[in-house]
C-alpha cells in the first residue's frame, strides 16, 4: 500500500492561488497523510523566505493528523544551479529541483537534440547537489520542441538520467499532472509510456517521490494519477520516500 503524500503544492507564496493555512485544511479534511508546500523559490525571494517558512510552521501547528513539510522548488537561472545559503536550508525539510530554467524561453528557442544536451547536463549536475531531495516531474519536456510523446526521449537520455538520481540518492518524482507537460500526447499512450519509464526506474532501484503540484487548495492530494502509475510500475512503499529519512 503506497502512503497517501503530497509533496509538492504551491501557495500564493509564489503562482499558487491560496493560502497556506486553506492548503493545510484540505490537505487534511482529504486525510493526507503529509503534505509538503514547495513555494517557486525565485518568485518567494531571499528577503521573503523566513516569513514564508513562519507561516508555514505556524499553520502546521493547527493540523492534528497531516505532517506539513517545510519545502522549496528550484530552478536554474541562466543555465546554472542557485546556491543556497545554509541558515536557509536548515529550515527547510524538502526541497524539489525543477529543471525547467527560472526563465523557459531560454529552452524554447533550442532545437530537439540541444534539448535533450541540456537537460542531460542539468540532471547530472543536480544529481550531485547535496541538498536536492527530489527531481520534480522528471522529462517535462512536451511543451518544447520536437518533443509530442513521451517516447520521443531518446532512450540514452532516460537512462542516464534514472542512473544519476540513483547513484545521487535523489527522489523521482511521479507528478500527477505529468499529462500537463504533453499536452499533444493521448492520456492514455502518455500514461502507458509513463509506465514504462517508471517501471525500468524500479528495476534500476530508484526511489520515488508522490505530489500533486496543485496550484489551488481544491487540487491538494490529488495523486490518483500518480499511485496509479507507481501500482502498475511494481512500485511498493519500499520504493517510495520515508519523510523520516529526509534530513539535512
Ligand atoms: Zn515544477
Ligand atoms: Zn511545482
Amino acid at each position: 500500500m503506497l502512503p497517501f503524500i503530497d509533496l509538492h503544492i504551491h501557495t500564493r507564496h509564489s503562482d499558487g492561488r491560496n493560502m497556506v493555512r486553506d492548503v493545510v485544511r484540505h490537505a487534511e479534511a482529504n486525510g493526507v497523510e503529509a503534505i509538503a508546500i514547495t513555494d517557486h523559490y525565485h518568485m518567494i525571494g531571499y528577503e521573503r523566505t523566513a516569513n514564508y517558512i513562519f507561516e508555514i510552521r505556524e499553520s502546521s501547528e493547527e493540523a492534528s493528523s497531516t505532517r506539513v513539510l517545510v519545502g522549496l522548488e528550484v530552478h536554474p537561472s541562466g543555465n546554472a544551479i542557485p546556491q543556497l545559503l545554509d541558515h536557509v536550508k536548515k529550515n527547510l525539510d524538502i526541497i524539489l529541483f525543477d529543471p525547467v530554467d527560472a526563465d523557459p524561453s531560454l529552452l524554447s528557442v533550442l532545437d530537439r537534440e540541444s534539448l535533450f544536451e541540456h537537460f542531460a547536463r542539468v540532471y547530472r549536475e543536480a544529481s550531485t547537489v547535496p541538498w536536492i531531495d527530489v527531481i520534480a516531474h522528471p522529462f517535462c519536456l512536451g511543451r518544447f520542441s520536437g518533443v509530442k510523446h513521451f517516447s520521443d526521449i531518446e532512450d540514452w537520455l532516460i537512462e542516464e538520467f534514472i542512473e544519476a538520481s540513483v547513484n545521487g540518492e535523489k527522489y523521482i518524482e511521479v507528478m500527477n499532472e505529468m499529462i500537463w507537460w504533453f499536452p499533444n500526447s493521448p492520456v492514455r499512450r502518455f500514461t502507458k509510456e509513463y509506465i514504462e519509464f517508471v517501471k525500468r526506474a524500479v528495476k534500476m532501484g530508484a526511489k520515488f517521490s508522490i505530489g500533486s503540484d496543485a496550484h489551488c487548495s481544491q487540487g491538494v492530494g490529488n495523486i490518483m494519477w500518480s499511485r496509479m502509475v507507481l501500482e502498475r510500475a511494481g512500485a511498493g512503499a519500499e520504493n517510495v520516500i520515508n519523510i523520516e529519512d529526509l534530513s539535512r
